[in-house]
C-alpha cells in the first residue's frame, strides 16, 4: 500500500544540518552540501526526526561519544521523510514515498547480513556517529537501509519507529503475558516500553524513576505502579501487588548503574533481563547476582528492522498507543531548546520538525 506525496521536484545544493563539527560538547547548526545518492542509494528528504538517547550523549561529548562518534558528522537517527531522489540501480523505491531508515546500515555482505540478521553485522555504520545522520533536511541511505512506512501513521510517531522497534524485540524475545514487568527510567523509552509491556499482556508494570512529572507520564501510557527512589522502595510496592518472588522480567532503559543495581536485586530467580540505557561510563553489573540468579540477559541494540517493523504497525493499528510518549515537536531553529530538555530530564520525546 505505496502512497506518492507531492515532492520537490528540484533538490538543492546545501541544505541545513546539526553537526558534531569537532571532539568538543555542544552542536552546531550549518550549513552543508546535499548528498548526491550513488549507485544503490536514495537521497530522503526529512520530515520529522527525534532526538534520542545518543543525540544527548553526543551533545554533552562524555564517556560514550567519545568512544563512539567521529567528527566531523551530521549527528541524529531516528527520522521519517519522503524519497527526493535514487541513485543508479535502485528498484522499487521512488521519489514522494514515505521511508524510515534503519540507522544501523549494514555491509549487505556478512554472513550475518545474508543470514537476514542484519542487525548483527560486525561492519555496520550508524547514522549520527560514523556516517552523516538525519538531523538534516536531507539523508543518503543504501536502499537496503530503506523501509516503507505506513501513510496511515502519523509522522510524529513513525519519528520514533526505531526505539520502537528496539522495544517491540523485547516483546517478541521475551514472553510477556502474565508477566510482572520491572522498568527502571521513565524516560522516552522506558514510558514506551510501558505501553508496550501493557499491550503484551504483562500482569503488572513497575516503572522507576527519580522524576514526578516523568513517573506521571508513566501512568499515562499503563504504568501499574511508578515508584520515586526518593520515596519508596521497591520491596514495599512488590509486596502491596504480592509479587512474592521478584519480577519476571527487567528492561534497564536509564543507563544508570545504581538503577542497574536495583533491577538485579528485584528480579526472580531465572528471570530475565532486557538491557538499553547507554551508560555514560562503562557500568559493571553485579556479576555474582547474574550467576546466582541464574538471570538470562539480552543486550538490545538496533532492530532486526523488517520484522520488528512491521510488527509494531501490526500492533499500532490494534490498539498499541504511544502517542502520549510525543510531547513536543519544534523547529529546527529551537534544536537547542530540545536538546536542554531531553538533558534536563523533560518527560516524552521531542520531535524536530524538518519542514518547519
Ligand atoms: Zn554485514
Amino acid at each position: 500500500m505505496l502512497h506518492i506525496y507531492a515532492h520537490r521536484n528540484t533538490v538543492p545544493k546545501t541544505m541545513r544540518a546539526i553537526a558534531k563539527v569537532d571532539a568538543a560538547s555542544g552542536l552546531k547548526l550549518i550549513e552543508a552540501l546535499v548528498p548526491t545518492p550513488g549507485p544503490g542509494e536514495v537521497l530522503i528528504r526529512v520530515k520529522k526526526a527525534a532526538l534520542s538517547a545518543s543525540a544527548v550523549h553526543t551533545d554533552r561529548w562524555d564517556h560514550w561519544a567519545q568512544r563512539n562518534i567521529s567528527p566531523p558528522v551530521i549527528v541524529g537517527h531516528e527520522f521519517v521523510g519522503l524519497v527526493a531522489s535514487v541513485g543508479p540501480g535502485v528498484a522499487d523505491c521512488h521519489p514522494g514515498e514515505l521511508v524510515i531508515g534503519e540507522p544501523c546500515v549494514a555491509c549487505g555482505n556478512c554472513r550475518h547480513c545474508l543470514g537476514g540478521h542484519r542487525h548483527l553485522c560486525p561492519d555496520a555504520h550508524r547514522l549520527g556517529q560514523d556516517r552523516d545522520g538525519a538531523f538534516a533536511d536531507y539523508v543518503c541511505m543504501p536502499q537496503g537501509a530503506i523501509w516503507h512506512a505506513d501513510p496511515r501513521l502519523a509522522t510524529d510517531l513513525l519519528a520514533c519507529f526505531a526505539p520502537l522497534g528496539q522495544l517491540v524485540r523485547i516483546a517478541r524475545r521475551f514472553d510477556m503475558l502474565g508477566a510482572h514487568v520491572l522498568i527502571s527510567g521513565a524516560g522516552a523509552l522506558g514510558c514506551m516500553a510501558t505501553a508496550i509491556a501493557r499491550h503484551a499482556g504483562a500482569r503488572s508494570v513497575v516503572v522507576v524513576d527519580n522524576h514526578t512529572t516523568r513517573l506521571g507520564l508513566a501512568a499515562t501510557l499503563g504504568a501499574t505502579r511508578g515508584v520515586d527512589t526518593r520515596e519508596a522502595n521497591l520491596g514495599s510496592v512488590m509486596r502491596d501487588l504480592a509479587i512474592r518472588d521478584g519480577f519476571d522480567l527487567g528492561i534497564e532503559t536509564s543507563g544508570s548503574p545504581a538503577a542497574l543495581g536495583d533491577v538485579l536485586n528485584h528480579l526472580r530467580l531465572g528471570g530475565q533481563l532486557a538491557l538499553l540505557g547507554l551508560p555514560s561510563d562503562e557500568a559493571l553489573p553485579s556479576w555474582g547476582q547474574i550467576i546466582n540468579k541464574q538471570l538470562i540477559v539480552h543486550g538490545i541494540d538496533g532492530r532486526d528492522n523488517l520484522r520488528d517493523w512491521e510488527r509494531l504497525t501490526l500492533a499500532l493499528h490494534s490498539g498499541l498507543d504511544v502517542t502520549p510518549v510525543i510531547t513536543h515537536c519544534l523547529p529546527v531553529g529551537d534544536f537547542r531548546e530540545a536538546f536542554e530538555r531531553s538533558a534536563a530530564g523533560d518527560p516524552g520525546k521531542m520531535i524536530l520538525d524538518w519542514e518547519s
